[in-house]
Parts: structure tokens; sequence; C-alpha cells
């Protein structure tokens, strides 16, 4: 008789969520499976439930915490990345100029000119075996 007046109550029911226990992912209370990983997410409100809904809840934050960190320290990598760029790029010019200067050398049958060349062969091998070290 007085049915009109229940909907109001049912508008304004929240919709729950639920935590699929598989992957932690946030479902709505009306879904059966989980949408992330299709597992069941029916299971009886029991203490051990809400247990493991608690530890993927603090999961869930911890990993988002984690990603936030990362994103962080992702510019200081980026940085590093760049310096070793760098000492490649040294490294392979001084090699370059000392095979150049060498392959001369051997031509002109110059003694001081392939000293030199040998000097920034090694100077160049050294940067570029610096950069394999430190990695
Ligand atoms: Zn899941």
């Amino acid at each position: 008789m007085d049915k009109p007046k229940k909907e109001p109550a049912l508008l304004h029911h929240k919709p729950e969520i639920r935590l699929c226990l598989n992957c932690g992912f946030p479902n709505r209370d009306s879904d059966k499976n989980c949408m992330y990983c299709r597992t069941s997410v029916v299971d009886d409100a029991g203490l051990i439930s809400w247990m493991r809904q608690t530890y993927y809840i603090l999961r869930w934050r911890w990993q988002l915490k984690q990603r936030r960190e990362k994103a962080c320290t992702a510019p200081k990598g980026h940085l590093s990345f760049l310096n070793l760029l760098g000492f490649f790029i040294v490294g392979a010019i001084l090699s370059s100029v000392g095979l150049y200067w060498f392959s001369g050398a051997v031509a002109e049958n110059s003694f001081s000119s392939g000293l030199i060349a040998i000097l920034f062969l090694s100077y160049g091998i050294i940067t570029l075996r610096s950069l394999f070290i430190k990695k």
C-alpha cells in the first residue's frame, strides 16, 4: 500500500566496495566476479574475510606509496643515465681519435704520433672501463 515510500531508501543505498581477495582490486558490492582478475568476490562476512580485506587495503596503500616513491626517485636515475651517456661519448670520442691518430702514425711511421695516439686510446678505454665497472 505504501510502496513508494520504500524506493527512496533504495536510491540512497550507497554501493559498498568489495575488495577482491585474490588481487586486491576494489569492486562494487553488486559484482560477483572481480573486474580485474575474474575471481569470485562473493564470500561470507566473517572475521577471517574482514582480516583479509584489511590486509589487502593495507597492501594496496603500500603499493601506492611505493609507486609514489619510485616516481620521486625517477629524475635522479635519469640524471645518472645522462652522466653515463656523457662518459660513454667522451670515451668513444677519445678512443676513435686515438685510433685515427694511430692509423695515421702507422702510415707515416712516426713514433711520437703513435705515442700520442696510444695515450688517447688508453684514456678512452679507461673512461669506457670505468663506465662498465660502475654499473
Ligand atoms: Zn581480483
